[in-house]
């Protein structure tokens, strides 16, 4: 197509498809909950992490204690939630390990909802394919342990081609080599083209990255080569900000992609093509709304008997969704609609005294364990 397409993940992706990629896994993971001890199942709640849970990984807003009380004595689950969060990087299973020492209780990987999860989809249309992983953390790791057999880092990749950052011996505070690809890996980039690019978190350093991810959406997939067809590129989110440790907000995956779309635009005929995934867009929640049924059904039917028929037939009265981004949790969860209720934090992007102007969410609180109260009063659970 020669027309400027932006394609939202929403518009083109079927939430069924994308949630039953989660199922086969779900019951699997819960396993180990409690079928004693039996969760509410007339609602349920989903956390946003980043400037609602924790801050640069340090607990905010009372979280500790506001999670503890999601749990019974023995340390059972007996409200569902989960965490959707649009940040990334890590497989779930590894988020899950450090959000449950974060937080002092038991979280599932299957409760961990990242932005870039619904990659698992796209695993038949790459799984053979040769792909490049950006983003900060292990973002080759996750595409891996999704399923994608040819997935390279992008630090591996560019250390594939001699001189393709020519900022590199200029970048001081990279005490050692950056990417380190076996033969394997370098026989494999200067044969194959690339057929699609996965950026999962934020790019560290992004004037190799822009410069890199042009010569591979330009060429067709193999930099230094003449111009071509533009391989597909996908987005985990598009944040164009977040609350980071620093008072005032940082750039996200959003702003990223603002400068690599712009530079592209201007060196090539045709306008960039890309997908992004991640809140506000409405299949995000509906799928949180399906794994919080599973959940439900899970617990309920000591997890052997959980089916998608017992998900399916489950109606939640109300769904909350806690978090500090306006723009993003906010819009999200008004654009699903019923039964989603919003609840806006005061730690995190959104500082304001009122509500959003543009945005604004059903309940605003201060932190994340007043708006655990709420929900506890409201749905008379002590
Ligand atoms: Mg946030």
């Amino acid at each position: 197509m020669s027309l400027r397409i932006v394609r939202k993940a929403s518009q083109t992706q079927n939430p069924k498809q994308l949630s039953s990629i989660f199922f086969s896994k779900i019951t699997r993971s819960l396993s180990r909950l409690s079928s004693q001890s039996k969760p509410s199942s007339s609602f349920g709640i989903a956390f946003d992490i980043d400037g609602v849970v924790s801050r640069s990984d340090v607990p905010i807003g009372g979280s500790p204690q506001a999670f503890r009380r999601l749990y019974d004595d023995s340390g059972h689950l007996r409200i569902p939630y989960v965490f959707l969060t649009n940040g990334g990087g890590f497989p779930e299973s590894k988020r899950a390990r450090e959000l449950s020492e974060l937080l002092g209780v038991k979280v599932s990987p299957a409760q961990v909802l990242q932005a870039h999860t619904p990659f698992k989809q796209l695993v038949s249309k790459f799984e053979n394919e040769l792909i490049v992983a950006v983003g900060k953390g292990e973002p080759a790791a996750v595409m891996s342990h999704y399923g994608f057999r040819n997935v390279v880092s992008i630090d591996d990749y560019a250390a594939c081609f001699e001189n393709i950052d020519p900022l590199a011996p200029h970048k001081r505070w990279t005490m050692k080599q950056v990417g380190n690809p076996n033969s394997a890996i370098r026989d494999l980039v200067r044969t194959e083209r690339v057929q699609a690019a996965f950026v999962l978190s934020d790019s560290v350093d992004w004037s190799r990255d822009i410069q890199v991810l042009c010569d591979i959406l330009r060429t067709g997939g193999l930099p230094g080569q003449e111009i071509g067809h533009q391989p597909q590129l996908y987005f985990a989110h598009d944040d164009l900000a977040y609350q980071a440790a620093f008072p005032s907000e940082r750039f996200g995956l959003g702003a990223f992609r603002i400068a690599l779309e712009s530079i592209f635009n201007r060196i090539h005929p045709h306008a960039l093509e890309y997908t992004t995934f991640g809140k506000p867009n409405s299949f995000v929640f509906k799928n949180a709304e399906l794994v919080l049924k599973q959940l439900v059904s899970s617990v309920h039917d000591n997890a052997q008997v959980a089916n998608h028929e017992i998900a399916g037939s489950h109606h939640f009265k109300t769904l909350y969704m806690v978090g500090d981004n306006p723009l993003v949790d906010i819009k999200g969860a008004r654009q699903a609609g019923h039964p989603w209720f919003s609840i806006l934090t005061r730690t995190g992007v959104f500082k304001g005294k009122e509500n959003h102007d543009e945005f604004p969410a059903d309940l605003v609180v201060d932190t994340v364990e007043e708006a655990v109260d709420y929900v506890l009063k409201k749905e008379s659970i002590s």
